[in-house]
């Protein structure tokens, strides 16, 4: 395997950064994640124009147009003979000595890219079966639009959601509302067979995936509520999911241990995660 590390291709094993680099010292950086199907990336435009958006949040200047930035991408892809998988880019502030301010003008951003394989058929078994997804207060900070590299208390909910055998951790507010998953966008199915998922003038990050999927909810016969959604209306609810690049629409079928509607990936959950499959890998570059 091999990483993109500031301008050259390096054996993965040996691509490293400063010890004084701003994202190792600060999370001061920002990423995105593409899918790659059959060796080319899903939603493109979607996660760089939100990259664009992340690091302008940040007032990083990133040193490369968008159009050498793909061509790392797709280099990295290739040079890893990933057909299926993910591609992660991260930039951060750059190396500088430590201190808590932004360092020099013209300190150029760090920029670094790993792509790895995923086997197709693992990922549609654990879909088949839907996965257990827990709960836990919402501790974040109140920029979580933003795709920061600071992801310390996504970590510590998804390591719970693993002690506890379960795949996802759904985050929740002071109201009992879930904000998202730890790395993941949430979605229910509720009482009245309404697909349900927050909206996102609240503190959370708009997904790339939740927004490809709302286009293709739009030609479907069900109704759309974006409106947050209580942890016990989730548990009440007749289907749960979530969307990530990664994951796609991945069914829950349990919260807290309560069984969520028979106990298996719901119809609308299934149809859901045809239809954006099929329009990912159409869409795919
Ligand atoms: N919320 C959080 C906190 C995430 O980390 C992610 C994945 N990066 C998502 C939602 C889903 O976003 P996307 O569909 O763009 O992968």
């Amino acid at each position: 395997r091999v990483a993109y590390v500031n301008g050259t291709y390096r054996p993965h094993g040996q691509a490293t950064v400063h010890v004084e680099d701003r994202g190792f010292q600060f999370a001061d950086g920002v990423y995105e994640v593409w899918s790659i199907f059959d060796g080319r990336m899903a939603d493109f435009d979607g996660h760089m124009t939100r990259l664009a958006r992340s690091l302008t949040e940040l007032r990083i200047s990133i040193p490369m147009t968008r159009q050498a930035l793909t061509q790392v991408l797709k280099e990295t892809i290739r040079r890893n003979r990933v057909r299926n998988g993910i591609v992660y880019l991260q930039v951060t502030r750059g190396t500088a000595r430590r201190d808590h301010p932004f360092p020099a003008e013209g300190t150029p951003p760090s920029v670094i890219v790993t792509a790895r394989s995923i086997d197709p058929n693992k990922s549609e078994a654990v879909a088949a079966k839907g996965v257990a997804v827990i709960t836990q207060p919402d501790i974040r900070w109140g920029r979580c639009d933003i795709k920061t590299v600071g992801l310390l208390p996504n970590v510590l909910a998804k390591q719970a959601a693993r002690e506890r055998g379960a795949y996802e951790c759904w985050m929740v507010d002071e109201m009992g509302l879930v904000t998202e998953g730890s790395s993941t966008n949430a979605w229910i199915v509720d009482e009245n067979g309404k697909l349900r998922t927050r909206d996102t003038q609240a503190n959370i990050l708009k997904g790339i995936t939740r927004t490809a999927l709302m286009a293709l909810i739009a030609d479907q016969d069900v109704e759309l509520d974006e409106r947050p959604f209580s942890v016990d209306e989730a548990k009440r609810a007749r289907e749960a999911f979530f969307t990530a690049a990664g994951a796609f629409v991945m069914p829950a079928v349990s919260i807290d241990g309560v069984r969520i509607g028979d106990g298996k990936p719901g119809p609308i959950t299934t149809k859901l995660r045809t239809l954006y499959l099929d329009q990912a890998r159409d869409e795919a570059v």
